[in-house]
């Protein structure tokens, strides 16, 4: 499914359910005239380091864009961007949905050799989405923001117990025969708290992380 342009009205398109988020930006480019689109992602396929990637959504979320000319080949996107992301505990790594509001608020520049579309930063610090082809995919630039905009880990509960480090056991549904409790830490300050500069894509590792060996 993809995104038209909508002239005059906002809610043509409202409601449905898009595989990647597209912007048709040519008659932007030709006349001029300001470009919107509006539907439902149900996840966030977009590519990271030349891997592919997903973002993992509870419920179908609400994407509106708006895009204006701002003269030459430049143009302003603003938005509005809502999944309830989910993310894995950082110590039993069960499933957390966690619920973002995000502002989108870019300036844009058409450059046609461009091939894929990146994130450059201007002379005054903002961040400028560079794009060669009208038929513009916002995959990549809102995984980056919706990254951004989530906290860098969580955990399902305060006092998740974790997993038993010797046979994976989940101690949140009590103990296993090794009766190794993984100690519950008070909780990392950090935790929870949105982080600006680090993306939060979750992984075994950052579970490791969290697991403390017994003092004794
Ligand atoms: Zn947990
Ligand atoms: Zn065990």
């Amino acid at each position: 499914m993809l995104l038209f342009p909508v002239k005059g009205e906002r809610s043509a398109y409202h409601g449905r359910m898009m595989d990647t988020p597209r912007l048709h930006l040519g008659s932007l480019l030709r006349t001029s005239s300001d470009a919107s689109a509006e539907g439902e992602l149900d996840h966030l396929d977009y590519e990271q380091g030349g891997r592919a990637q997903t973002l993992r959504f509870a419920r179908p979320a609400p994407l509106s864009v708006d895009v204006n000319p701002l003269g030459g080949a430049e143009m302003y996107l603003q938005g509005l961007f809502e999944p309830a992301l989910i993310m894995e505990c950082a110590r039993c790594l069960r499933d957390v949905e966690v619920p973002l509001e995000i502002k989108l608020g870019t300036l844009m520049r058409h450059d046609p050799s461009v091939e894929s579309p990146y994130l450059e930063e201007a002379e005054t610090g903002e961040e400028v989405l560079v794009f060669g082809d009208p038929d513009l995919n916002l995959s990549d630039y809102l995984a980056e923001t919706t990254l951004l905009a989530a906290p860098l880990s969580v955990l399902h509960a305060p006092d998740c117990k974790g997993l038993c480090q010797v046979c994976g056991h989940d101690l949140n549904e009590g103990p296993c025969e090794h009766g190794a409790q993984v100690p519950v830490e008070e909780i990392d300050d950090e935790l929870g708290v949105p982080e600006g500069t680090v993306h939060a894509k979750q992984t075994p590792f950052a579970a490791l992380r969290d697991f403390k060996l017994p003092e004794e």
